[in-house]
């Protein structure tokens, strides 16, 4: 019989825990849910829970956001994105177009989507107009994209494809010896479509405890104590808390489309730098579809190295956990959900935002 999260809860208190241990949980949508649920005043003081790099529009390199820009600019397109993109600010100086939204005011057509079969339908619609979809997203938001292309995407339909895996941030804060956790909560969608064997590295190679959870708070319990009895017990193993959605191989549908339309790349996380191996990228048999050869010449060097956080934000900072957003001099005053200063407080998903509109940091 399953627990419920008042059991996991008393079986978590129950462990003979160290003086602190720091979980990691990936994904944006775990954060939501620990916050909305308010998971961490539930938990023991020496459990920390740390919010890692699962927001894509955090992570999205701010010269793609230009690109999209520039190309939204264009009176003959028009530019679809999932509707967190379009709030999202680049860095130029007041009175310049800074957002996808900016764009749309200065009379670019820009439009939200909540799916790439959205974006197929609207280029079908208007055949004689090219339609640019911005696709920024990890695994779970690529895979839908790569599904699109592989069954034929329309001719007028180009993607600007801004992609990234998740497993390689995690392995990058691994690798670097300073990780900054001790045990790792592992996203679940992403798992459901790669499967959970992706995360076997953090176990294997590193000897750190890790689980897989859902987005209840009894399933993200129980994956916390997974890995906290794991990590009592000196006996690290990936432990798969969702078992009803994400099973072993993930989805090999999903996959087979990945494989057979992006290929992954070395790819430049907003901040933080390039990522080997992190990114998507259309194969080049599908070029036709690939605004950034249909539509070149926004690749500005400059912004891939000036263009990353605006002054004073440390979002590169939250996106890694190292510091919290309560951290950054600039939230809740300067920067808010209605006047953003950075993009983790724009998105859904960001770690920022999540805790400003759950009142963190206000009391
Ligand atoms: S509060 Fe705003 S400025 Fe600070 S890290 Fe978050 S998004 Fe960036």
């Amino acid at each position: 019989m399953a627990h419920t999260a008042r059991q996991w809860l008393d079986r978590i208190h129950a462990l003979p825990l160290p003086a602190r241990v720091r979980i990691m949980n990936v994904c944006g949508g775990h954060e939501r849910s620990i916050t909305a649920a308010g998971l961490r005043g539930a938990l023991p003081a020496a459990i920390e829970l740390i919010p890692g790099p699962g927001c894509p529009v955090c992570v999205c390199p701010e010269e793609d956001v230009y690109h999209a820009i520039q190309i939204a600019l264009r009176e003959e397109v028009t530019l679809v994105a999932f509707g967190d993109m379009l709030r999202v600010p680049v860095n130029l100086p007041a009175g310049e177009v800074r957002s996808l939204e900016q764009a749309r005011a200065a009379g670019g057509d820009v439009r939200p989507i909540a799916s790439p079969r959205e974006a197929a339908r609207l280029a079908e619609a208007h055949p004689e107009r090219p339609v640019v979809f911005f696709a920024a997203g990890f695994e779970t938001t690529t895979a839908p994209v790569a599904a699109m292309v592989a069954e034929g995407a329309p001719d007028n339909l180009f993607l600007l494809l801004s992609g990234r895996l998740t497993w390689p941030a995690v392995a990058m804060l691994l690798d670097s010896g300073e990780p900054g956790f001790d045990c790792l909560v592992a996203p679940g969608h992403v798992s459901t479509v790669m499967g959970p064997e992706e995360w076997a590295f953090v176990v294997d190679r590193h000897g750190i405890p890790a689980a897989v959870a859902g987005f209840e708070p009894d399933t993200l319990l129980a994956a916390f104590y997974s890995v906290l009895r794991q990590h009592t017990e000196a006996r690290p193993f990936l432990d798969n808390c969702y078992p009803k959605v994400v099973r072993p191989g993930g989805n090999p549908a999903a996959r087979r489309c990945l494989d057979e339309t992006m290929e992954v790349v070395d790819a430049t996380w907003r901040g933080i730098g390039t990522i080997p191996r992190s990114g998507y990228q259309l194969k080049s048999v599908y070029a036709s579809h690939d605004a950034r050869l249909q539509f070149p010449g926004y690749g500005d060097e400059a912004r891939r190295r000036a263009g990353q956080m605006p002054a004073g934000c440390d979002c590169a900072q939250v996106v890694l956990g190292k510091l919290y957003p309560t951290d950054c001099r600039l939230y809740g005053n300067l920067c808010t959900p209605r006047a953003p200063v950075g993009p983790c407080m724009v998105s859904d998903e960001g770690a920022c935002r999540i805790w400003w509109s759950a009142g963190r940091g206000r009391e």
